[in-house]
């Protein structure tokens, strides 16, 4: 369709291949090449060769000579090279909107006003973050010792990230590690490497040092598990799905790593009958299809309180069939593609084994005609389904919100806990004691309040349950890339002291 041969701004710089090793572009050694895909036409938009796991061992290599100059810099210092970063990316926000539209699928205002912003303000929070080292107070806790902790860096960090979001994902990765003092070896997901390669770029051009922040990419199999396993990695930050988050919690825990898992989520979207029926419409409406559903807090699944159900489904119906599914690069676009056919034939198979035992109220196709060649798919609402079916339960990760009724608050509080995910949540009420009911007993890491997806770099985003452990953004986040070490000093100069004897002697 629209577009063929689009390039992306910077396609001549990442010529030089797809792995960023000590400051440089390299090619991949592994003899495989991979394509990126613009999945709105299914065109490929750059080739790139895939990072062996000798790849893996260099790029781990130079962020441990890297590490030990990077630890030793200033709190002061390393927010001066993150405020410069902010403000390269804020020079290249374009470049970075037009490049992961591309790779994603995604409309430019999307990329424009939310991955990008988000991105550079991520950046210049953890530019601040990096001077607010937070611990207990040094004291005489013993009586006889000066006690007080330390946060030292951790050392080389492997990351790796999914799709979905490439760029925030990455940003999410590198700067809470980077901005504690550690040095990072990030490992995209390999069907959207180009704005963390990009990222990376801009680091450098900011004037972080050589081999600070590397990115390999590579397949999941190969790449992934030899930076988990790799024994001068000395943390695995994971994002993506709950399945691989368990393989790499396997090798992870068998090298006896520092772990943080991002998993995945099936956010309950939870609307008692005293709710603003068209707030809960709208914000179903958008916290279902932002990012075409591919967002791990999206709204998957509504509870509706009986008197408020059958308005809500056709209210809810009505809204997504005006929206406007198209060329992620054409003004007035709402909805891109889904990341690829296989993501769209997959969240497709949902739909059509659900029509067995659901109603599919609107949507439940791929739009023809001038998006027949792009992984489009239409935004979706599924009714009448029994709370224990796939469609209730499992990650579906596309346009497709599913929506039940209920009677008490008891059973839709249950509902809304009754997955193994425990990522996000939202509760819609006007009647405060209500909505504060589900704010403490919904389990997740995040509960809204009369809305559903805004994230702010100050405030932690991570799991409860199956959506894993460890938080993203926020002073928290910046906490975990550090180690907290005990310094004690002995006060009294005494050689024999009291406490020996519990160890050998008599003294009184
Ligand atoms: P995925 O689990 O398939 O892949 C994620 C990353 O892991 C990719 O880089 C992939 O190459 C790599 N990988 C695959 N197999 C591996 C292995 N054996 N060892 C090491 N690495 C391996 O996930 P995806 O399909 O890219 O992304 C979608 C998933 O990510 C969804 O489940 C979504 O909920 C989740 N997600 C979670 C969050 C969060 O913050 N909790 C955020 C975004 C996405």
């Amino acid at each position: 369709m629209h577009n063929p041969g689009h390039r992306f701004q910077a396609q001549d710089r990442l010529a030089d291949g797809a792995q960023y090793i000590g400051g440089r572009l390299t090619k991949g050694t592994s003899g495989r090449t991979h394509a990126v895909v613009n999945p709105a036409t299914g065109e490929e938009v750059y080739t790139y060769e895939l990072a062996s796991t000798a790849d893996v061992d260099a790029a781990v290599a130079a962020a441990r000579a890297a590490f030990p100059g990077w630890a030793a810099t200033t709190p002061g210092e390393r927010s001066d090279a993150l405020h410069r970063f902010a403000a390269v990316l804020a020079e290249r926000a374009e470049e970075f909107a037009q490049a992961e539209s591309l790779q994603c699928g995604k409309p430019l205002k999307l990329t424009r006003e939310f991955d990008v912003p988000g991105t550079i303000d991520n950046t210049a929070f953890f530019a601040g973050a990096a001077r607010h080292l937070q611990g207990q107070s040094a004291g005489e806790y013993s009586g006889d010792h000066t006690s007080y902790v330390r946060r030292e860096p951790i050392g080389v960090v492997g990351s790796i990230a999914p799709w979905n979001y490439p760029l925030q994902m990455a940003a999410w990765k590198i700067l809470p590690a980077v901005a504690a003092g550690n040095t990072i070896v990030l490992k995209p997901a390999e069907l959207t490497p180009l704005t963390s390669l990009l990222f990376a770029e801009a680091a450098t051009h900011a004037g972080i040092p050589d081999g600070v922040i590397n990115v390999v990419t590579g397949l999941g199999r190969e790449a992934g598990e030899h930076l988990v396993g790799h024994p001068d990695v000395a943390m695995t930050s994971f994002t993506g799905s709950t399945a691989v988050g368990k393989r790499v919690a396997e090798i992870a825990t068998s090298t006896v790593k520092r772990l943080h898992l991002e998993l995945g989520g099936k956010a309950p979207f939870l609307v008692f009958d005293d709710a603003d029926l068209e707030a809960a419409v709208q914000g179903a409406v958008a916290g279902s299809l932002i990012n075409t559903g591919q967002d791990c807090t999206a709204a998957t699944r509504a509870y509706v309180q009986r008197p408020l159900y059958d308005a809500f489904v056709e209210r809810t119906a009505a809204l997504m069939a005006g929206v406007r599914v198209g060329d992620p690069f054409a003004a007035g676009t709402d909805l891109g593609p889904l990341i690829s056919h296989a993501q769209r034939d997959r969240v497709a198979g949902f739909v059509d084994r659900a029509r067995g035992y659901a109603r599919v109220v609107t949507g439940g196709e791929a739009p023809q005609g001038d998006l027949k060649s792009g992984a489009f798919y239409a935004p979706t609402l599924v009714a009448d389904a029994a709370q224990d079916s796939e469609i209730v339960q499992a990650e579906i990760f596309g346009p497709v919100l599913v929506v039940l009724p209920f009677d008490t608050d008891d059973e839709g509080i249950a509902l809304a806990n009754d997955t193994p995910y425990g990522l996000a949540a939202s509760a819609w009420s006007r009647d405060v004691y209500r909505a504060n009911r589900a704010t403490r007993e919904i389990k997740a890491g995040c509960v809204w309040v009369n809305d559903h997806i805004p994230i702010i770099s100050e405030m932690p985003h991570g799991g409860y349950k199956a959506s894993g452990f460890g938080k993203d953004m926020s002073a928290y986040s910046f906490e975990e890339y550090t180690q907290v070490k005990h310094v004690m000093f002995d006060n009294t100069a005494v050689a024999e002291k009291d406490w020996h004897r519990t160890v050998f002697g008599d003294r009184p």
